[in-house]
């Protein structure tokens, strides 16, 4: 029961912005290396995301609509360990439960692809057999078609789009390594292949975050050997007159984070090259030992605590203080 309660705690479906995130992520834990996502207005009228990951088989497709089927977890001790996005086996339930869900999938070595759909919470899920290469295609539609309640906290098409195409830029500034697509309303907004290289890194962010983020930013590189910590990424200068205060992804081991002892660090670090009360902009990837940080403090993991958190703190501020100094205008 208290496994059960842990994993409830994450309610999921606020909007099509938050059904977008459980589905990239679902599709990154596959292993895809492409991830294509088209949506309709914002999102409320369609979203459809399909990737080329491990896929689902056939016996497991009604399965993973129902509440608490992961394939993720084991025992509540990897809760603490779990290094995979997802871990609460209730995404695709509560989606289902609010809106009209088609998964559609292929493993490799399964000859055909199959398709369960599920519309609302009293439908017996229905399976098909369908045409699709290896990996999984979820289509939602009509979101809270059955919950006028819900639908009329949903804000305008443009506010919904922006939460929705925040969430891809996120993960797309997270993994480099896969190839991200966005399409709304039949136009496509980019094709992102996946980068390796710095020059295609680069133009990834450009691409996210417009030309004048990379035109200002430095690159920069930081490890302490003795500790394992490591801080590398891009920071612009602060006169960049372009950068905007959302402008600010922090990632720590690959997630997104908004934590105190970061802020501070990053505060301090410019403080002395601040003028005007500029926004610095930057897109910064922390590693650490995963013990030495606790990403199970919230739900929905944007929150971490740190077990040495003055050490971090530390680190944080002396490596971004040595390349923020040397761009002092
Ligand atoms: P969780 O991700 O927390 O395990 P979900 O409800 O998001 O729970 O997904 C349920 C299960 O469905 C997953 O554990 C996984 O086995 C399977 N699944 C969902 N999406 C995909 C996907 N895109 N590719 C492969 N398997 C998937
Ligand atoms: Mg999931």
């Amino acid at each position: 029961a208290q496994l059960a309660n842990q994993i409830a705690a994450g309610e999921v479906v606020e909007r099509p912005a938050s059904v977008v995130k459980e589905l990239l992520e679902n599709s990154l834990d596959a292993g895809a290396s492409q991830v294509s996502l088209e949506a309709e207005q914002g999102g409320v009228k369609r979203i459809r995301i399909r990737d080329d990951g491990c896929g689902i088989a056939q016996e497991d497709l009604a399965l993973a609509l129902s509440r608490h089927a992961t394939s993720k977890i084991k025992v509540l001790d990897d809760l603490e360990a779990v290094l995979s996005l997802g871990f609460r086996g209730e995404a695709l339930a509560s989606i289902s439960s609010v809106a009209r869900l088609t998964l559609t999938s292929r493993p490799e070595g399964q000859d055909s692809a199959w398709s369960v759909k599920a519309e609302g919470r009293d439908m017996e899920p229905i399976l098909m057999p369908a045409a699709h290469p290896v990996g999984t295609t979820v289509e939602v539609g009509d979101l809270f078609f059955n919950t006028p309640a819900r639908r009329k906290f949903l804000k305008t098409e443009k506010t919904e789009f922006g939460h929705l195409e925040e969430v891809v830029r996120r993960l797309a500034l997270s993994r480099f390594d896969v190839g991200f697509s966005l399409t709304h309303n039949a136009k496509s907004l980019y094709q992102l292949k996946p980068a390796t290289t710095d020059f295609e890194r680069e133009k990834r962010l450009a691409t996210l975050l417009g030309p004048a983020f990379i035109e200002h930013a430095l690159v920069m590189d930081m490890a302490a050997e003795s500790s394992g910590l490591r801080l590398y990424g891009w920071v612009t200068q602060p006169t960049h007159s372009r950068s905007q205060p959302d402008q600010q992804y922090f990632f720590v081991n690959g997630r997104i984070i908004r934590d105190k002892v970061v802020n501070h660090a990053v505060r301090q670090a410019y403080q002395d090259v601040l003028y005007g009360g500029r926004h610095p902009a930057f897109v910064l990837f922390f590693e650490l030992d995963p013990a030495w940080v606790d990403v199970n403090v919230h739900p929905t993991k944007h929150e971490v605590r740190f077990r040495e958190s003055r050490l971090v703190h530390d680190f944080i501020f002396r490596s971004l203080h040595r390349v923020i100094a040397d761009m002092r205008p």
